[in-house]
Parts: C-alpha cells; sequence; structure tokens
C-alpha cells in the first residue's frame, strides 16, 4: 500500500492511499485500501490517518479511523498509531506476527507512525527539512 497523509498551508488536511493488495489474494477480496475508515480517513478538525498490512487485520479495528479518533482525544499523531496498532493486536491476537502499519498527521502537522514488525519506514516532506526517512517504531 501507498498511503499519503498532507496539510497545505492553509492547514487543511488531505489523504489518499493504493494498493495492488495482498500477495496470492483470492479473486474478488477487498482490501482496507478501498474503505473509507479502514485504509484511509481524514477529518479536516483533527487529522488523518493511513494504514499498510494485512487489510483484514486493519478491517476489524477500523484502524484510520480509530488513529483519527485517537488524535481527537488528545494523542499525538505518533501515540495515537501505536494505540491503534495495539488495538489491532487485541482484536487479531492470531496476527501479533503479521504486519499492519500506521502513519498519521494532525492538525498541528505533527506527523507519527507505528507498525507491528521492524522494517517500516515512512518519508516526510517538510519545508524546513525537505525529505527524510522515518523508521517507525514497532512493537516487536
Ligand atoms: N493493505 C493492503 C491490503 O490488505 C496490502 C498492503 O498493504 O500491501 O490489501
Amino acid at each position: 500500500t501507498i498511503g499519503m497523509v498532507a496539510i497545505d498551508e492553509a492547514g487543511n488536511l488531505s489523504g489518499a492511499c493504493t494498493t495492488s493488495g495482498l500477495a496470492w489474494k483470492l479473486p474478488g477480496r477487498v482490501g482496507d485500501s478501498p474503505l473509507i475508515g479502514a485504509g484511509l480517513y481524514v477529518d479536516n478538525e483533527i487529522g488523518a490517518a493511513s494504514a499498510t498490512g494485512v487489510g483484514e487485520a486493519v478491517i476489524r479495528a477500523v484502524g484510520s479511523f480509530l488513529v483519527v479518533e485517537l488524535m481527537r482525544q488528545g494523542n499525538s499523531p505518533q501515540e495515537a498509531c501505536r494505540l491503534a496498532t495495539e488495538r489491532v493486536i487485541a482484536k487479531n491476537p492470531e496476527w501479533k506476527s503479521v504486519q499492519v502499519g500506521f502513519i498519521a498527521i494532525d492538525k498541528l502537522g505533527r506527523v507519527g507512525g507505528y507498525c507491528i514488525q521492524p522494517g517500516f519506514d515512512y518519508a516526510v516532506y517538510d519545508r524546513q527539512s525537505g525529505n527524510r526517512m522515518v523508521p517507525a517504531p514497532s512493537r516487536i
């Protein structure tokens, strides 16, 4: 999955995601990416989030919506991604060995990411620092 979240000069939030789906998926499978709230969610008052990894696990937690709601409750994007990842694992204990990752941005332009398995880096661009790769902290 390629997920993107952004804030513009006026403070408006946006997001997008696209995917080829999981390898060896059954014909007709619908993953998380096309489901608003699962693979992507944007609330212009709060923040935006996108998910990658095993879509079934993300769907069960309505993961990207959850990240935004956790930010609404006052969590930073980083903490919201961590808490949503914990929820995914709590809802899918058998999937704690698969990969799920989230990225998020809030209305202040703060960003965060978190994943189950190590090895999920995300790109950040801002005017001050330009492009950089950020390794998402992982649960394992
Ligand atoms: N999230 C995608 C899906 O489940 C797969 C991926 O992230 O590569 O369809």
